[in-house]
C-alpha cells in the first residue's frame, strides 16, 4: 500500500495558546455558539477529497471514468449540493437518500441505486424520479425491476452486484465481498452467469456492466488489484461464453482512513494510478476493451473532513480499577465502537495534553447512554486535572456517525456545522424535543 506519513487530520492544529483548532476555526468558539454534541464539517476538505478522486480517475482511466460519493457516509440536503457542484455521481441506497438528494438538486439520472433489497416501493419511486442506474444485487429483484420498468415501457440501466469471493481483512460487519455474503451473486456459484444471461433476456432491463464492492476500511491495495483481476476475468469470460461486453465495470468503494496515528494514510491518487496501471495491462491481456471504471468511496471522501466536540460531564475514578470519562453524547451520535470496536482519537480542545506523563491519566471516555458498552474509546490519555465543563474533541467522525445516529435514550441528534474558510455555517440544525415528538398522534 502506497502510504503518505502526516499529522493524523492536516486540518488540525493548535492556536498559539494551545487551543485546537480545525479548518483554522476555534473549537470553544464552536461550542458556544452551537452547544456539544456538535458535529463539525470542513467543506474545504470535502471538495478537496473529491478532486483528488476525480483527477486521479480521469488521469488514469479516461473520461468515462466515474468517481460516485457512497452517500451512505453521511447523507444530507448539502452535501449532495457539494456532490453536484463537485461533479462527483453517487450512490443511493434508499428512497429517503434518493429523497434528499432531489431536494438538494442533484441530478438524479447520475445516481446508481444500491441496497440489497429493494422493495417494490423504492424501485417505482427510484424510477418515477429518474435515478440512472440500479445496481441489482439478485435475481429476485431483477425480475422486479424488469416488470416495473415495461409496465413504464422504459429500459432501466443497471449494473448486476457480483461477488468476486475475496476477503479485504477488515471488520466483518463491513467485509462484503466473501462468497458467503449477503450482498450480490457469486462468481463460484455460478449464479453470477445465471443473472447476467437472464438480464440480457428481459424486455424492460439495459444491462450495462457489473459492480463489485469487497469491504469497507481497506488498506491493503491488493485487495483491489485482486478484485479487479476477479471481476476482469469475469468480464471477460461473460464476453467469450455470451458475446456480451460490459460498458461499466464499478469496482466499488472501501479505502481505509487514518482513525488513530498507528494507522497508515493511503495516497488515493497513488493507489488508484496503481489500479489503473494493472487493469489497463491485465484487459489487453485478456483481448477485451477496458470498460468504464467507476470507484465508489464513501468514508474516505468525508471521515476525515468531520469532528465531534463534546463536553466532559462527570469523572469517575474507580481506585485500583478504572477511571471513566462521561461526555454529553455517547452511541447515539457516534454508534461505532458499539459496532465495530473502532479505534477513535481523542483530543482535550483549550489545551494540548501535558508534557509531563505525571500529569496524565489514563481513562474510558464514555457517552451518556444507559449501556456499559456506551462507550467512545478506551484507554485514552487526558490530562489528569481533567473536569466536568472542559471541551473534548473525537477526531474522524465524518463518515458512518450522522448516518448512523439513533434518537435512543431519546437523545436529540446534534447539529451539523460546515466551516469553510473561517466561516461556520448550519447545515442541519440540532433537533428539539419538539423534532423528537412530531411522529406522536
Ligand atoms: C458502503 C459502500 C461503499 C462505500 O464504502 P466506504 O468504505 O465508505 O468507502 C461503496 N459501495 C458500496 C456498494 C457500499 O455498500
Amino acid at each position: 500500500m502506497i502510504t503518505k506519513n502526516k499529522m493524523i487530520c492536516e486540518n488540525l492544529d493548535r492556536a498559539s495558546d494551545g487551543e485546537l483548532t480545525f479548518a483554522g476555526v476555534r473549537l470553544s468558539t464552536l461550542a458556544a455558539r452551537y452547544g456539544t454534541p456538535l458535529y463539525l464539517y470542513d467543506e474545504d476538505r470535502i471538495r478537496e477529497r473529491c478532486r483528488t478522486y476525480l483527477t486521479a480517475i480521469r488521469e488514469n482511466f479516461g473520461e468515462g471514468a466515474k468517481a460516485l460519493y457512497a452517500s451512505k457516509a453521511a447523507c444530507f440536503k448539502r452535501l449532495y449540493e457539494i456532490m453536484r457542484e463537485e461533479g462527483m455521481g453517487i450512490d443511493v441506497v434508499s428512497s429517503g437518500e434518493i429523497y434528499t438528494a432531489k431536494r438538494a438538486g442533484y441530478p438524479l439520472e447520475r445516481a446508481y441505486f444500491h441496497s440489497n433489497n429493494k422493495t417494490d416501493a423504492d424501485i417505482v419511486y427510484a424510477m418515477d424520479n429518474g435515478v440512472g442506474y440500479f445496481v441489482v444485487d439478485s435475481t429476485d429483484e431483477l425480475l422486479a425491476i424488469d416488470e416495473i420498468a415495461r409496465e413504464r415501457g422504459i429500459r432501466q440501466r443497471v449494473l448486476l452486484r457480483i461477488t468476486p469471493g475475496i476477503d479485504p481483512h477488515t471488520y466483518a460487519a463491513v467485509a462484503t465481498g466473501k462468497v458467503d455474503s449477503k450482498f450480490g451473486s457469486a462468481i463460484e456459484t455460478g449464479q453470477a452467469d445465471e443473472i447476467t444471461a437472464l438480464a440480457l433476456s428481459l424486455g424492460g432491463i439495459e444491462l450495462r456492466g457489473f459492480h463489485c464492492h469487497v469491504g469497507s476500511q481497506v488498506f491493503d491495495s491488493d485487495v483491489y488489484l485482486r478484485a479487479a483481476e476477479v471481476m476482469l476475468d469475469f468480464v471477460a469470460n461473460i464476453y467469450r461464453t455470451k458475446g456480451y461486453l460490459a460498458d461499466e465495470l464499478d469496482i466499488g468503494g472501501g479505502y481505509g482512513v487514518r482513525y488513530i496515528e498507528s494507522q497508515p494514510e493511503i495516497d488515493i491518487a497513488a493507489n488508484i494510478k496503481e489500479v489503473a496501471d494493472f487493469m489497463k495491462s491485465y484487459a489487453a491481456s485478456l483481448g477485451i476493451a477496458l470498460p468504464a471504471v467507476a470507484f465508489e468511496p464513501g468514508r474516505s471522501i468525508v471521515a476525515d473532513a468531520g469532528l465531534t466536540v463534546y463536553t466532559v460531564g462527570s469523572v469517575k475514578r474507580i481506585p485500583g480499577y478504572k477511571s471513566y470519562v462521561s461526555v454529553d453524547g455517547g452511541m447515539a451520535d457516534n454508534p461505532r465502537f458499539a459496532l465495530y470496536g473502532s479505534p477513535y482519537t481523542i483530543l482535550p480542545v483549550m489545551h494540548d495534553l501535558p508534557e509531563n506523563s505525571d500529569e496524565i491519566e489514563i481513562c474510558s471516555v464514555v457517552g451518556r447512554c444507559c449501556e456499559s458498552g456506551d462507550i467512545i474509546q478506551e484507554n485514552v490519555p487526558v490530562p489528569r486535572n481533567i473536569k466536568r465543563g472542559d471541551l473534548i474533541a473525537c477526531l474522524t467522525t465524518g463518515a458512518y456517525h450522522y448516518s448512523m445516529a439513533s434518537n435512543y435514550n431519546r437523545l436529540p441528534k446534534p447539529p451539523i456545522v460546515m466551516l469553510n474558510g473561517g466561516r461556520d455555517y448550519v447545515a442541519v440544525r440540532r433537533e428539539s424535543f419538539e423534532d423528537l415528538s412530531a411522529q406522536e398522534v
